[in-house]
């Protein structure tokens, strides 16, 4: 398999890039508008062909390349059924199956941090690698203060839904800020400071007292991202 991990350090953003091998189709997920050339060097270099692109969720801090790929390769755009982007080509359901060339990515409905989060799980019959979004970050998780986010459901998502997947299962995530690049499901469990040891009434305390600033480019990335990145 081919696996690359890309960052966007003006957010703080990682991409991720799959394919089952050499010469074979491909998949990009969570791409960012700033950095498309660099995936689509990747993609040749890598004797790829770009067949779908996916977006986790309706991001705030930087803006999707989902419109540019589809128009620079003809690839399907894909996100959760839930989202409010009519753009995409493709809406996935609760547990439908996302092939490409072979390579199996289940989409899992995880709202808490936007309500239309969902999570990729790769190859689901014995799981590898969950792309998380933003609802499950390493060592800590997505804010819920704005754009459908929900401390509650943020839990349920992470609690009874991703760590019911096998402890080994690896966590890409959609962002880090400390430098983490991967984890996995049971180091989370374990170690994430806001999750492990904590009760439901815990964890959505933390989240209700985070005061974070707004996102910088929320204003802009909003309403761009809602149409696949064209502003
Ligand atoms: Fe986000």
């Amino acid at each position: 398999m081919i696996f690359r991990q890309f960052f966007d350090p003006v957010s703080s953003t990682y991409t991720y890039l799959l394919a089952s091998g050499h010469g074979r189709e491909a998949v990009l997920v969570d791409p960012v508008k700033e950095q498309a050339h660099h995936y689509l060097a990747a993609i040749e270099a890598l004797d790829l062909k770009l067949v779908k692109a996916i977006d986790t969720h309706t991001h705030a801090d930087h803006i999707t390349a989902l419109g540019d790929l589809r128009d620079a390769t003809g690839c399907v755009t894909i996100m959760g059924q839930f989202t409010k982007a009519e753009c995409v080509s493709t809406q996935v359901r609760e547990g439908e199956v996302i092939d490409v060339d072979g390579l199996k990515l289940k989409a899992l409905y995880t709202p808490g941090h936007t309500d239309e989060s969902f999570s990729f799980v790769l190859n689901p019959a014995a799981p590898e690698g969950v792309f998380t979004g933003d609802v499950l970050l390493i060592r800590g998780s997505g804010r819920t203060d704005f754009q459908g986010g929900d401390p509650h459901k943020s839990w349920d998502s992470i609690v009874n839904r991703l760590f019911k997947l096998p402890d080994d299962t690896l966590v890409w995530a959609g962002h880090d800020y400390k430098g983490w690049m991967t984890s996995s499901i049971g180091e989370e469990r374990r170690h994430n400071p806001r999750l492990a040891g904590k009760t439901e009434a815990e964890y959505v305390d933390i989240m209700r007292n985070l005061n974070l600033p707004n996102p910088k480019l929320m204003d802009i990335a909003v309403p761009a991202n809602l149409a696949c990145g064209r502003n």
